[in-house]
């Protein structure tokens, strides 16, 4: 069992710097992700842990070990990639038994690994099958039975499940989190995939450009994203980002987006109060806009309604992602199926002001 420490890790390629001073302490048994979208550096820190990238700069620790000059084999991890490679020759078996073989271990123990391994991932029957007689599914639980077996400190996962279909893609991820529950090992996690990252960690790390952006929980994530980048890739659809100006209005401070006036707050108006007259950024999530016609309850006094035209209605069942327009502003909401609307119709909409937040339009970090 092991945490794992990055410190100041740099790694480039080139001119391209892959992976810029990153600094993170992953918890003994943790499940972290790593997300963020394509070459933003995700791929490259795990394999830094893993020892198949040497590390420019840095220090990278599993337990106590620095294991900058460590080779991978000797690390102690095991990882499943995106393309698990099964050797097409050789059963269920002796697939997972491999590695081990390679090591050296007695063929007892390795019976009792690759057994309780098989136990555990429900793989059982299928031993004596070759890889082109398993589905995807199954082929994608061997490769995890081939790190299994292994016993590692710390398994790492590049993006495991992406040449699975949709719906088996949302059964693994479960499963992987119960094997994660079960096994108490810790575990790195690589993918792009925002709601994988939300609904597997336990903690998301997000990434850009080879920073990393913002570490927490998911909840933390979506509720207090540290920046514009983080509040518009955690959370579908992507929170709406509206210009406005912040002005004083008697004691009131106002967002002004023309089209429309937001009160802000008394709670926020401290921490917003600096910026007055100024240009930010306005972001509000579509789960945080209702129909005003159905939902009087969030009208507030001193003032939270933007008159919007609908454009497009997108019905999913049991909701419908509407795009409205106000001014010169597109806004997407999403609203429950009893909330009646038609494209051409305008209507009243209201935001949640509790749940607003307000990003600095020259750095995109959060001001509230
Ligand atoms: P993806 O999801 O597309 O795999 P990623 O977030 O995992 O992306 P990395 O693969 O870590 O990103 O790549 C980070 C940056 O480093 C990218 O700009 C990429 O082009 C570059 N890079 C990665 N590996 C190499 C390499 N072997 N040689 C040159 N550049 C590389």
């Amino acid at each position: 069992m092991a945490g794992v420490v990055l410190k100041d890790v740099v790694k480039r390629f080139g001119d391209v710097v892959a992976v810029n001073k990153v600094n993170l302490e992953i918890k003994d048994k943790e499940f972290i992700v790593l997300v963020g979208p394509s070459g933003c550096g995700k791929t490259t820190t795990l394999r830094m842990i893993a020892g198949l990238e040497e590390v420019d700069e840095g220090e990278i620790y599993i337990g106590d070990t620095l294991v900058n000059d460590v080779p991978p084999k000797d690390r102690d991890i095991a990882m499943v990639f995106q393309n698990y490679a099964l050797y097409p020759h050789m059963d269920v078996y002796n697939n997972m038994a491999f590695g081990l073989k390679l090591r050296k271990f007695p063929k007892d123990e390795i019976d009792r690994r690759v057994k309780e391994a098989a136990e555990i991932l429900g793989i059982q029957e299928l031993l004596r099958r070759k890889p082109k007689q398993l589905s995807g599914g199954q082929r994608q639980r061997v490769a995890v039975g081939r790190a299994i077996v292994r016993h590692p400190k710390v398994f790492l996962f590049d993006e495991p499940l992406s040449n699975l279909d949709a719906k088996l893609r949302v059964q693994m991820r479960a499963e992987l989190s119960k094997l994660h529950d079960r096994l108490q090992t810790t575990m790195i996690y690589v993918t792009h995939d925002q709601v994988e990252a939300m609904t597997m960690g336990d903690r998301i790390v997000v990434m850009r450009d080879g920073i990393i952006q913002q570490v927490g929980t998911p909840l933390e994530l979506y509720n207090k994203p540290a920046n514009k980048f983080v509040a518009g890739f955690i959370g579908t659809p992507s929170m709406n980002f509206l210009d406005v100006v912040l002005k004083k209005e008697g004691d009131s401070l106002v967002l002004d987006g023309q089209s429309f006036k937001i009160t802000v707050p008394e709670e926020y108006k401290a921490a917003l109060e600096p910026y007055a007259n100024k240009e930010v950024t306005f972001g509000i999530r579509p789960q945080d806009i209702y129909d005003l016609a159905v939902s009087k309850e969030m009208l507030r006094q001193d003032g939270n309604v933007i008159d919007a035209t609908v454009d497009v209605v997108e019905p999913l069942g049991s909701e419908q992602i509407v795009y409205l327009t106000c001014g010169a502003h597109t806004i997407v909401a999403v609203f429950d199926m009893q909330t009646h609307v038609d494209v051409g119709d305008t209507m009243k909409i209201v935001v949640d002001t509790d749940k607003m937040h307000v990003f600095d339009i020259d750095t995109e970090k959060a001001i509230i």
